[in-house]
């Protein structure tokens, strides 16, 4: 029998960094993208193209996009903020760019300085922009719904403005849609009500979920989502991260977490565990202020206590 195949993408390059006032070294940033491709990982959100001023962290994006070009079956995600950012991102070859679009008002404002609506008028923008070079035309756009779940400004999101957000996005003529819970405030029945309502609205354009673990929900809501047919989920190895523009958000769930609930549960996500947490080790020496989260590296993989799936991990593209 086949495994059903999930899709890890590890975001900590971007989401983790972003938000950590110690600059990685760009040797250490590809260190990381190798590491994590010796492990198995075969998606890697690895910058955001913003301007250097703004976030100093994401300077070398062209450079460790270059890198990450380098890892054949690598795909390679950036963050753009703003069509400046997407003509970057496009102009230096990668696989997907992600718009950050929030469903609350307040937090938009706050994170790309404009409403809503009018970052899904730049969404469009940027896909116009794919659309216009035909070197561009495998490049996937992706809507990245922000607070979806929550917001530090406004609370409780309606799930109507989710809704009416994902079918604009859709209309601009998003690829596909990423679901964030930008603060961690997602729990596992919100997230079934919300998707069960999104299959009824959409089908299949919702493709993936990116679950901060700020109150240690991340992986019953992650269990909730494969219920509901999501194969792919953001995690930051150790956890790192946070939002620069979400006050309280802590990091993403933790990829080694992830990785280990996953294979317990029978997925497929071609992940060596045991050098996952190895790779940890280049965060403990390049940003050594920031700690590091994460169940499975604390209590360590000890053979006969790990699940059964463990056992023929291997790694596979
Ligand atoms: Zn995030």
């Amino acid at each position: 029998m086949t495994k059903k195949k999930v899709v890890v993408q590890e975001v900590g390059l971007r989401d983790g960094l972003q938000s950590i006032p110690q600059i990685m070294p760009t040797e250490a940033k590809k260190a990381w993208i190798d590491a994590a491709y010796n492990a198995g990982i075969r998606h890697i959100e690895v910058a955001s193209f913003v301007p250097p001023r703004l976030l100093p962290q994401m300077a070398d994006a062209e450079q460790v996009v270059a890198h990450a070009l380098t890892l054949p079956e690598l795909r390679v995600t950036a963050l753009v903020p703003n069509l400046r950012g997407a003509e970057n991102a496009l102009k230096a070859g990668v696989h997907r760019v992600v718009a950050p679009i929030s469903i609350s008002e307040q937090h938009s404002l706050a994170n790309v300085r404009k409403t809503p609506d009018a970052m899904i008028e730049e969404f469009q923008r940027m896909r116009e922009l794919r659309d216009s070079e035909s070197a561009w035309a495998q490049t996937t756009v992706v809507a990245g719904l922000s607070t979806v779940f929550g917001c530090p400004f406004q609370g409780y999101v309606p799930e109507q403005d989710v809704c009416r957000i994902v079918l604009k996005a859709l209309d601009a003529g998003a690829d596909v849609i990423a679901l964030g819970d930008t603060t961690g405030h997602a729990t596992p029945r919100h997230v079934g009500r919300l998707l069960q309502l999104l299959s009824s609205v959409i089908e299949g354009k919702v493709t993936s979920l990116h679950f901060h673990d700020t109150r240690g929900m991340a992986l019953a809501n992650t269990v909730v989502a494969l219920d509901y047919g999501i194969r792919e989920f953001d995690s930051s190895l150790a956890g790192l991260g946070g939002c620069p523009n979400a006050p309280g958000a802590t990091g993403n769930v933790a990829t080694e977490d992830l990785v280990y609930m996953l294979q317990s549960m029978g997925f497929e996500t071609g992940i060596d565990l045991r050098r996952l947490v190895e790779s940890r080790d280049i965060l403990k020496r390049a940003v050594p202020d920031a700690p590091l989260y994460g169940y499975i590296a604390r209590e360590g993989i000890l053979d006969g206590s790990v699940p059964q799936q463990l056992s023929s991990h291997g790694v596979q593209s």
